[in-house]
């Protein structure tokens, strides 16, 4: 059955980048960003000079996208990290680095954040050794994580555990390749955040 797909790509388009919000499709020549690589919509070739405003609001989104957070959830992930001490924008993204759906993308164990979403939702997998199905669940250091044992042996996951154990796993993850099982060993450092980002117009932004 023919799927409408575009939608999802024009989210990379509209931002100008890619977001890898398709799994494997991302790596190939059908990539949107690839063929297309201009704003969706009949103007989207025209350049047109961004206002400040304009910048720090894309900034904002592009972030919002890559992660999959709603806007009323992304302004309280910013309360959050400007209550807290240290640099808000960094803050900010160690919060969004560290929710469930984002480490299992990052681990390998699904093949884009959308994906790891849905397979969250859908209870497969464990934190601590219970289930846990919000993909908005914040990990913190020392959480372990894994999968459920009914759905370990389905191709599903054995197609996936291929995929993990080639995966370069950011510094503050570690993945058991035998048990298929994450652990988080610290706070996301700024380098292993997993797309380019300026941060500081997203502060400037809801600093207004
Ligand atoms: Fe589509 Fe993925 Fe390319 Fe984005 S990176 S345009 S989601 S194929």
């Amino acid at each position: 059955m023919a799927r409408y797909t575009d939608a999802v790509c024009r989210q990379c388009r509209r931002e100008g980048v890619k977001l890898f919000l398709k799994g494997d499709r991302c790596y190939t020549d059908k990539c949107a960003m690839v063929r297309r690589p201009y704003s969706p919509g009949q103007h989207g070739q025209r350049r047109n000079k961004m206002s400040e405003y304009g910048v720090q609001l894309r900034e904002k989104q592009k972030a919002r996208r890559y992660y999959g957070v709603l806007e009323s959830q992304f302004a309280k992930y910013f309360e959050i990290a400007n209550r807290k001490k240290g640099i808000t924008g960094e803050i900010l993204l160690q919060i969004l680095e560290s929710r469930l759906d984002n480490v299992v993308s990052r681990l390998g164990l699904a093949n884009s954040r959308p994906e790891a979403r849905q397979l969250v939702r859908h209870g497969h997998f464990l934190v601590n050794g219970s289930k846990v199905d919000i993909p908005s669940y914040l990990l913190k250091t020392d959480d372990v994580i894994s999968i459920k044992e009914n759905s370990k042996n389905t191709a599903k996951f054995r197609e996936l555990a291929e995929l993990a154990a080639s995966k370069n796993i950011p510094g503050f993850l570690e993945f058991d390749k035998e048990k298929l099982e994450g652990k988080v060993i610290g706070v996301c450092e700024r380098a292993d955040v997993g797309i380019e980002l300026e941060e500081h117009l997203i502060v400037e932004l809801y600093s207004k």
